[in-house]
């Protein structure tokens, strides 16, 4: 996949942490992130939408961890509130495989439906759980391009809760 990114116009915070967060993401690790994620939307069980979607995420390294990538993939249900999306798929394996500790440096989301995939509000929500403002995030856009933005662009005013 071509690593080719649009920042947002019109958002100079956002191109700024974006630009910096390109030189620290090596073009290794997205084009990695890229192939794990759509590895992982291959084994989307979406059989009501058929939308098949795959995330990847890049852990944080530090002591316990090692700069894991860890995927997930959107999982439907009949009842179709209790389909849950790639991106918390992939977050609650991170989780099951290294901890409530880790802590998200990227996420990239892909679909095989050609189609646009910013993650929906609820998973912006999820990510900033185990991530921050500077944490990367790339999508589809509609044109087929990859955005490459921060959460801190996509959700400025999450909720947060102190924690012990
Ligand atoms: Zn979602």
């Amino acid at each position: 996949m071509a690593n080719s990114f649009d920042l947002p116009q019109n958002a100079a915070l956002a191109q700024t942490s974006a630009a910096a967060l390109t030189t620290a993401l090596s073009g290794a690790e997205i084009a990695t992130l890229h192939e794990r994620a759509t590895d992982a939307a291959a084994n989307s069980y979406s059989p009501y939408s058929h939308f098949r979607v795959g995330a990847a995420v890049l852990l944080e390294a530090d002591a316990q961890q090692t700069g894991e990538i860890v995927a997930g993939t959107n999982v439907e249900n009949a009842s179709y509130r209790l389909t849950c999306c790639a991106e918390q798929s992939a977050i609650v394996a991170a989780v099951a495989l290294y901890g409530p500790k880790i802590r998200l440096r990227a996420i990239a989301i892909v679909n095989l439906n050609h189609a646009a995939s910013a993650p929906c509000g609820a998973c912006r929500q999820t990510i900033l759980e185990f991530g921050g403002p500077e944490t990367a995030v790339f999508y589809p856009s509609a044109d087929g391009e990859t955005v490459s933005t921060t959460l801190g662009a996509l959700l400025p005013a999450g909720f947060n809760l102190a924690s012990e």
